[in-house]
């Protein structure tokens, strides 16, 4: 938590008003940064998006699901991981013994990319501030990036993901695992490989699992 600290109190040094939130109520301090983010004109992607997609959970959740940014039915519904990626994500989670409602999903981007392109350097500069103050309010037990620009947009790494899936690694203190972002899996068109996607995110979820207290792989 002290990096994430150092991180935010960078921004604010910055003159980012928008971090002051109020501390210590998660709820409220959730709901005040939605607010901003639901009024957010800080890059072009505000212009075509249809909704915001701030993204949803539980407020104290053990895990914080970070994808890269709305599709189109996340677009067009205004929630996270909707759409057939979402379908795969849902399956994940329940196979971890979760619900979605225990967990929270979020993005690095909160509006929609045009034609699912990744997000742009200054999109990412823009945004990714909203999912720093996330992270501060909800403190998750284990961050897991969905997929590479997940990861590396957060971390500001440029790993692969064939390389780092499964490796332990932190952000702002808290235990980080990648894998591979759903949409990924659903693309692959050779069974065999589709299986071993499958299970290879599995056992990243597994050692998820295993730094959760009280849930057993
Ligand atoms: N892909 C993402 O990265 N995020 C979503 O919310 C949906 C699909």
């Amino acid at each position: 938590m002290n990096e994430l600290r150092e991180i935010l109190k960078f921004y604010g040094d910055m003159g980012a008003e928008f971090l002051h939130l109020p501390d210590g109520d998660p709820r409220a301090g959730l709901a005040e940064l939605n607010r901003r983010i639901l009024q957010c004109r800080l890059c072009r992607l505000h212009e075509s998006k249809t909704h915001y997609v701030p993204g949803e959970g539980n407020i104290r959740p053990d895990i914080l699901f970070i994808g890269e940014g709305p599709g189109e039915t996340e677009d067009q519904f205004g929630r996270p991981f909707i759409g057939k990626a979402g379908q795969l994500l849902d399956k994940i989670i329940q196979k971890m013994g979760l619900r979605r409602e225990d967990v929270f999903i979020g993005n690095v981007v909160k509006c929609r990319p045009p034609n699912n392109r990744e997000p742009l350097k200054d999109e990412v500069e823009a945004c990714l501030p909203y999912l720093h103050q996330q992270l501060r309010i909800l403190q998750p037990k284990v961050i897991v990036c969905l997929g590479k620009v997940a990861l590396n947009n957060l971390l500001g790494t440029s790993h692969s993901m064939g390389r780092i899936r499964g490796q332990l690694l932190s952000f702002g203190g808290i235990p980080l695992m990648a894998t591979y972002h759903p949409a990924y899996i659903l693309h692959k068109k050779d069974k065999e490989e589709i299986t071993r996607a499958k299970w290879e995110v599995w056992e990243d979820m597994q050692k998820v699992l295993a730094l959760i207290p009280g849930k057993r792989p």
